[in-house]
């Protein structure tokens, strides 16, 4: 997930051995995490695609089992959502030979990627060129493992741009400044802000000294063994990640199953309920009570203020642990000492991304085996012809460059080829209203029917009622969609008990977002932005985070993002609009108490000054995915399990261990894909896959897991 982990102590001790994510282990973490829980808790999952990849017999899905009139008219697959996972999906299946088509309810492909652009917004016009914002995803961490496929995606992508001369469309990324020492802090009525240079030392006004309800023991400045002062606050997370961070380092299976045991706790539980005093260790002091005493709820509720938000940490513990090594990943891998984050946004919005997806897609040939393999070779997926994993790729801003420290790769160079002819895969305005299992289609191998209401583009009525079949659907709705609201006809009807209770429970994470124009960039003087970045300023208002912009910084007008989440965002979402910006201009005031906001404000003018978003009506309640207490055993084999025989598959960023990132809807549609190769019995397409598209963390693909290995 793409939250904010600010913890002022960080600043001056250094991470000990144990509590830093290992080089080699940071990237890879997840894709062995997703495996382990299939491998432990996953044995109706593995039973069941057994079953289905043995149904007929043994005879598996050709093209010969359509009759001719089929075979010309349809395709394989239908994906129903133009979300990442959707568009992956299709891209791959593109590169596969595969045809398939790409249903989008709405005008615009990208679900939760969208990009806010100001009616006044012109990319020429170096004052108007920051006027936009992003209402969904807007930062990839750079260097990690986990993440290099939404990378690779982009690469894959602007190589079929390029032969195609679609050169405007090619996706580049540029510097997303994530944290700066003079971000400011202000909490629990503070004189004034701070900055985070000076926070490391600061009780933000939480201890009982200052009004707040801390005992002073834990808000007092200590010295570590090698003199470094602290607050024994901020030591606390650090401590209780430890724990498992350690076994994990040694090994995945011992930490996993030592995390999972916890399972069933949320994060405030744990920390309430099992975490012990005494494992403060070297930062524990008598005074804050007994060794076998668990951390108070005012240790948890600042623990919560700081790092997250009102009400974020009644989530699974094991979501805000592994998150660790997301957020890890955005440290320069190749190394170590290195202290700075690195992430990337797009530039000129991250939109731009899933527009260049579907325009790929919507060409006759798509990505080919040697762009997948260059595009890996660039960022250090697999070794180039040096033998050596390097990372140079060609769509960077100067600002985006890699630190000296990070080798060059040595990649194949491009396949130059021809222009490729058009074909339409992607239908927007195309709105999935019904999936059906009938076990008679397609000669009796069975598939589904998928019934679509088509919609205008202006006023989104109704023009048409489509009917389609395939013998394979992708659906990579956020659970909450599936709940669609139409008259008498339900989205899915038979699913299987556990996937029925898998959709309805799977629990989603509240966000609200704001963008505000100022007719100056109060926030920084011109040539004091460039070249550094701001990143994020915080405060226990309910708009919690001034996300500073990582553009526009040349224009004398700026637009200031704010960003929360759960209780604190249900609470923005639930005013008006204008109220909504009202109490986000009383935020920033509050933490530039010198600046007279108001004045500077553009004014509420919606679509051009303002924009406020809560719950994207695609989502359907929720911004992403987060699991609660026992959901990562009970509830994610299930998510990942096809249904109807192998029919019908699912994908989208729930149904994947990076919950609330790109990479997340990625790896599920690669898992989907891949579960219908294997259904269909397509082995030299397995293959392909792997090589264009890199060896994912899909669960059933890595070797070790052998029960499943056996299947293919
Ligand atoms: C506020 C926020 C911040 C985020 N920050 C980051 C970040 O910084 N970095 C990062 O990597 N990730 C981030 N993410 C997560 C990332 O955006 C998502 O994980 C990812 O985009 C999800 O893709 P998806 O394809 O699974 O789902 P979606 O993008 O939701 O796609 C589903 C699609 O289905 C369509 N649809 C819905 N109903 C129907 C229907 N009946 N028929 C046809 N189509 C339908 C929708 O319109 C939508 O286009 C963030 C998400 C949010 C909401």
């Amino acid at each position: 997930m793409s939250y904010l982990s600010f913890k002022p102590g960080k600043k001056h001790l250094k991470a000990s051995a144990n509590n830093r994510v290992k080089e080699h282990s940071s990237g890879s973490v997840k894709k062995a995490f997703s495996q382990w829980i299939i491998e432990n808790y996953g044995e109706n999952y593995t039973k069941e695609l057994s079953n289905q990849r043995s149904k007929n017999d043994g005879k598996r899905f050709k093209s010969t089992f359509l009759d001719s009139s089929e075979k010309s008219e349809i395709p394989t697959v239908g994906i129903i959502g133009g979300g990442f996972a959707g568009l992956y999906s299709g891209l791959i299946l593109q590169s596969l030979g595969i045809e398939c088509e790409v249903f989008e309810a709405s005008g615009r492909v990208g679900g939760r990627i969208d990009t806010w652009y100001s009616e006044e917004y012109d990319e020429k016009d170096v004052n108007k060129a920051g006027l936009y914002g992003e209402v969904g995803g807007m930062r990839i961490p750079q260097f990690s493992e986990d993440m290099l496929p939404v990378q690779h995606l982009a690469l894959s992508v602007n190589s079929v741009l390029k032969r195609n001369k679609l050169d405007d469309k090619i996706i580049k990324w540029r510097k997303f400044y994530y944290n700066s020492d003079v971000q400011r802090l202000r909490y629990n009525n503070m004189k004034s802000p701070i900055e985070a240079h000076d926070a490391s030392l600061d009780s933000l006004n939480f201890g009982i000294d200052k009004g707040g309800d801390l005992p002073m023991v834990w808000v007092t400045e200590a010295k570590a063994s090698d003199g470094t002062p602290y607050l024994p606050i901020n030591m606390v997370l650090d401590k209780v990640n430890e724990r498992f961070i350690t076994v994990i380092n040694e090994s995945f299976s011992k930490g996993f199953a030592l995390l999972m045991a916890y399972d069933n706790y949320s994060m405030w539980a744990y920390l309430t309920n099992v975490f012990t005093l005494g494992e403060l260790g070297e930062y524990y002091n008598p005074e804050m009570g007994k060794e076998s005493d668990h951390l108070s709820y005012n240790i948890a509720s600042y623990l919560e203020t700081l790092n997250v938000g009102t009400g974020m940490y009644s989530v699974s513990f094991v979501e805000m642990v592994i998150a660790v090594y997301d957020w890890e990943g955005s440290k320069n891998s190749y190394a170590p000492e290195d202290p700075n984050v690195y992430m990337v946004t797009v530039d000129n919005g991250m939109q731009h991304f899933p527009d260049a997806c579907r325009a790929v897609l919507d060409l006759e040939d798509g990505v080919l085996h040697e762009d997948g393999i260059r595009a890996q070779q660039l960022i250090g997926m697999i070794k180039g012809a040096d033998g050596k994993k390097g990372y140079s790729p060609d769509n960077l801003t100067k600002a985006a460059e890699a630190p000296a420290t990070v080798p060059k790769a040595d990649a194949i160079p491009p396949v130059a080829g021809t222009p490729s002819k058009s074909k339409q895969r992607v239908f927007m305005n195309h709105r999935v209203t019904q999936v059906d299992y009938d076990e008679s289609l397609f000669n009796g191998y069975g598939g589904m029917n998928v019934s679509l209401s088509v919609t205008n583009d202006s006023d989104e009525r109704e023009v048409e009622i489509i009917e389609k079949k395939y013998p394979y659907v992708i659906s990579t709705l956020p659970n909450g969609a599936y709940l669609s609201g139409e008259l008498k006809t339900n989205f899915f009807d038979n699913l299987s008990f556990s996937k029925a209770r898998a959709i309805r429970e799977c629990n989603y994470m509240p966000s609200f977002k704001a963008f505000i124009t100022f007719d100056e960039q109060f926030w920084a003087t011109l040539g004091n932005r460039q070249n550094k970045g701001l990143g994020v300023a915080v405060s226990d208002r309910s708009n919690r985070q001034i996300v500073y912009p990582s553009y526009g910084y040349e224009a004398k007008s700026g637009v200031l993002q704010i960003y929360c989440w759960a209780q604190d965002a249900e609470r923005m979402g639930a005013l008006t609009d204008e109220e909504r910006v009202n109490e986000c201009l009383k935020g920033i005031a509050y933490l530039y108490p010198e600046v007279n906001v108001y004045d500077l404000y553009s004014g509420y003018k919606p679509e051009i000054t303002t924009k406020t978003w809560f719950w994207d009506n695609h989502a359907n309640g929720g911004a992403f995915a987060l699991f609660a207490p026992g959901q990562f055993k009970n509830l994610y084999p299930t998510l990942l399990t096809p249904e109807f025989k192998g029919h019908l598959n699912f994908a989208g960023e729930c149904c994947s261990v990076h919950h609330g990132w790109i990479v997340g809807a990625l790896d599920s549609a690669y898992n989907a894909v891949n579960n219908i190769l294997k259904q269909a019995g397509e082995t030299d397409k397995i293959k392909q896959l792997e090589k264009t598209w890199g060896a994912l963390s899909a669960p059933d693909v890595v070797p070790s897991l052998k029960k499943d290995a056996a299947l293919v």
